[in-house]
């Protein structure tokens, strides 16, 4: 007895160092604004007791509280105390744990779940100490003990019951907060973790296809420099066009790295402006097609309707020149290229064909990965980094891309672009 004496004391007194120290910290306005609050309104408060008498007196104290208003609703059963729970809303709830339809500490766990905001302050016998203890473990706020409760002290366990469940309610949430804010801390770190290693992954793969050309250069530099009398003008015109085709190379390498490099660090801007689709389209045609000469076709048609709308130059000439260029490097000779540009009300669709060497099944999953070349690539050079800069230019243009490839018959690249009006971009 001695020691659930010692406990209670000791529940009690953590509350109160704990309301003190909340308290202190509430500011003057908040403290200010909760007592505006407690006395602007009567505090509503449902009695579930099943003896009248009690009820009656209860009542009576709460009557004579000099310092608050109280509302009572009362209630016999737990049932009805359910009832209504789900129909309004209570400041605090008083319950009497010997009730017809529920005994003990079985009537907490229903109420609780159905009002977990409202504070509990059970009302016990005079035996019950063990109980009423075992009732604020289980998530009431405070217990009284009938035979001893008179207005002051009812009143005033109101208070601290609502204040209490008030104060862990804020800290569930402060709870809450930090935990999502852990969260996505977590998640934060996680990906700053990948793009370091992507990013080491980059630059060692970016080393490794540089190696390459320069290698090339060297080798070709040093035979013209100890051969120069031995070799015949033809042999050196070879080297002199290997050592040009391994600088483009590194060339090509460079700048589109540095492109990738400007999109994974969001510096890929999206400034979509006015511009003439169409014309945008077929001036672009006659560019690629002074610099192939004759020997692929070109054939551009376009379908549908084309609004004013706006778009991101810099982003469309990214993704058309490389996937025109892929067309023709993978195309035969004589291949026939076709580019179709459809414009319907919301989008517009880009459709690059060709009749080349296509892409086998097991190398589509990961084309539009940084360096990923196809394995029937053979000699045919590139950086496999065209199609990652492509997919993301169109991610940020809001679009989506698709392929269809067949080895041997050919690829067809698709480019859904969402039309964005004038209106729609203020
Ligand atoms: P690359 O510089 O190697 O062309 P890309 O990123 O542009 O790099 O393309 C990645 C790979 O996708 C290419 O190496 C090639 O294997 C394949 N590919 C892209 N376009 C085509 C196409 N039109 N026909 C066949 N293969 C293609």
């Amino acid at each position: 007895m001695a020691s659930n004496s010692y406990f209670t004391v000791g529940v009690i007194g953590f509350w109160i160092v704990i309301l003190n120290f909340r308290l202190g910290r509430l500011s003057k306005e908040e403290k200010g604004k909760n007592q505006k609050n407690m006395l602007a309104s009567a505090l509503k408060i449902l009695l579930i007791e099943d003896s009248l008498a009690e009820a009656r007196l209860l009542e009576e104290f709460l009557q004579q509280a000099k310092s608050k208003e109280f509302s009572l609703v009362h209630v016999k059963r737990l049932r009805e105390a359910i009832e209504q729970l789900n129909q309004d809303s209570f400041d605090a709830i008083l319950l009497d744990l010997t009730l017809p339809d529920s005994q003990g500490l079985a009537s907490l766990p229903p109420l609780i779940s159905l009002a977990p905001s409202i504070p509990i302050v059970v009302l016990t016998n005079t035996n019950d100490d063990e109980l009423a203890i075992e009732a604020v473990r289980q998530g009431a706020q405070d217990y009284l003990v009938k035979r001893q409760v008179n207005s002051q002290l009812l009143v005033r366990s109101l208070y601290y019951a609502i204040e209490r469940k008030q104060m862990s309610e804020s800290l569930r949430e402060l709870n809450r907060t930090l935990e999502t804010r852990v969260e996505e801390r977590t998640a934060e770190l996680m990906k700053a973790k990948e793009i370091n290693q992507l990013k080491s992954e980059f630059v060692s793969m970016l080393s490794h296809d540089f190696r390459n050309p320069l290698n090339a250069i060297l080798l070709s530099a040093g035979f013209l420099q100890h051969h120069e009398k031995k070799l015949t003008q033809e042999k050196k015109h070879a080297h002199y066009q290997l050592i040009r085709s391994a600088i483009k190379n590194m060339a090509q390498l460079l700048d589109e790295a540095l492109v990738l490099g400007k999109a994974d660090a969001g510096k890929f801007e999206f400034r979509p402006a006015p511009l003439a689709l169409k014309l945008f389209c077929h001036d672009l045609i006659e560019e690629l097609e002074l610099s192939i000469g004759e020997k692929h076709q070109l054939v551009f048609s376009t379908g549908g309707g084309f609004a004013e709308a706006l778009w991101d130059e810099n982003l469309l000439r990214h993704i058309l020149t490389n996937l025109l260029a892929n067309s023709i490097k993978y195309s035969p000779e004589g291949g026939i290229i076709r580019f179709e540009l459809i414009g319907q009300e919301k989008i517009v669709i880009f459709r690059i064909q060709d009749q080349g060497i296509g892409i086998p099944e097991e190398d589509k999953e990961r084309l539009f990965q940084p360096f990923h070349r196809a394995s029937n690539v053979d000699t045919i050079p590139g950086t496999g980094l065209g199609l990652a800069i492509v997919k993301r230019c169109v991610e940020a243009h809001g679009g989506e891309i698709s392929v269809q490839s067949e080895v041997g018959v050919g690829t067809t690249f698709i480019v859904t672009l969402p039309v964005m009006v004038q209106a729609y971009c203020g």
